[in-house]
């Protein structure tokens, strides 16, 4: 797959394209064909004076949501943008000045970012993922200010890494962590990869869960409270997968996550599409941006998720929980972020990487064989 660079197909003269015969995904459903307004970077109402392109009965969705992984360049985000993904939530990230510089590039994938994580000295993630001191938390006491630090350098939510191998958090700084970051306004957002971190990450009350435990699967005590807490879970099935298969990990097992995912869909928890894609030099898990959305996708279904579900873990409930509210839907006055496909994603979730087209933010990606 190729494609021209961003920028090459804007809307025509008027700064205006009418995408005739699409139809619509509207959040529960296709729409009957009908035509679509890409006004600038927003999605118009009025076709008057527009460049019209036939959209030839394919499938219109928001742009897709990658709701965990890591960049570390615009080359990411361009790619990100061919294979459909406009917005990426990224979970952990060394350098606030990089973020800044990826924030709000026209054209390219929308990023949101927690920048540096909270790591407990001597974990694994603190080897790994950012090994900068100041990511770095000892004690509850130095949970305000660390809290304070990433506000002041523009994290838009808070990433706490629990139980990670080697050294974690004890309860008292988790609890520290979330409190402090709910004082800002802000989300807590919580690796847990085992039973044990999730027990802690609930009791800690974060908002969020990113992974599922590959030790044992979540039971029903643990996913209703989930559920009656109002948490909201990114397993990152792709990530789990990854490191079942590649790392050979004795005491993993994709079974638990599947059946974890599969158990909180029953009970109800909202659960979001991340990949934990990342290109990290020496990541022992390297995951590729873009394609593994699409990967995610057909794994939630095999997890249990409906079609219908599998996309709106893609579109409308993170642009909700993560207050995205000018996209995750295709409807007038939202950010132009579309993908046009072929083949109904609701009959087969495999239809969303036959790519014809991608906006983000109204500049149009060309896609080829
Ligand atoms: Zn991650």
């Amino acid at each position: 797959m190729s494609s021209t660079q961003p920028g090459a197909s804007r809307p025509g003269a008027a700064g205006k394209t009418a995408l005739t015969n699409v139809r619509v995904f509207d959040g529960q459903q296709l729409r009957p064909p009908a035509t679509v307004v890409i006004e600038a970077d927003r999605i118009g109402a009025d076709p008057a004076g527009a460049t019209v392109l036939d959209g030839d009965g394919g499938v219109l969705l928001p742009g897709l949501i990658d709701a965990h992984v890591h960049v570390r360049d615009r080359g990411t985000l361009e790619r990100l943008a061919r294979l459909g993904v406009t917005t990426v939530l990224d979970m952990a990230n060394p350098s606030p000045a990089l973020v800044d510089s990826l924030r709000g590039v026209p054209g390219l994938t929308a990023l949101r970012s927690a920048g540096t994580p909270a790591l407990a000295p001597g974990c694994l993630h603190a080897r790994m993922l950012v090994t900068d001191e100041r990511a770095q938390i000892k004690h509850a006491d130095q949970a305000g200010q660390f809290v304070a630090d990433r506000v002041a350098e523009g994290s838009d939510y808070i990433k706490i890494v629990i139980g990670s191998p080697g050294a974690d958090h004890d309860q008292a700084t988790v609890d520290a962590l979330v409190a402090a970051a709910h004082e800002h306004g802000k989300q807590a957002v919580a690796h847990a990869s085992s039973y044990a971190a999730v027990a802690k990450a609930q009791q800690a009350g974060v908002d969020v869960l990113t992974h599922v435990p590959l030790d044992q699967a979540l039971d029903e005590a643990s996913v209703a409270r989930m559920a009656a807490d109002g948490r909201i879970l990114i397993p990152t099935l792709t990530m789990m997968e990854t490191l079942v298969s590649r790392l050979g990990l004795p005491a993993a097992s994709y079974a638990a996550a599947r059946g974890s995912v599969a158990a909180a869909y029953r009970a109800g928890v909202p659960i979001l599409a991340g990949t934990d894609a990342n290109a990290d030099a020496g990541s022992p898990a390297a995951v590729s941006h873009g394609d593994s959305l699409h990967h995610e996708l057909e794994l939630l279904v095999d997890a249990g998720l409906t079609s219908l579900d599998a996309l709106r873990a893609a579109t409308v409930l993170p642009a909700r929980y993560f207050a995205l509210q000018d996209r995750g839907v295709a409807g007038p006055g939202r950010r132009a972020d579309l993908v046009l496909i072929d083949g109904d994603p609701l009959q087969d979730i495999r239809a969303t990487r036959r790519l014809r087209r991608v906006w983000c933010g109204g500049i149009g990606h060309e896609l080829a064989d």
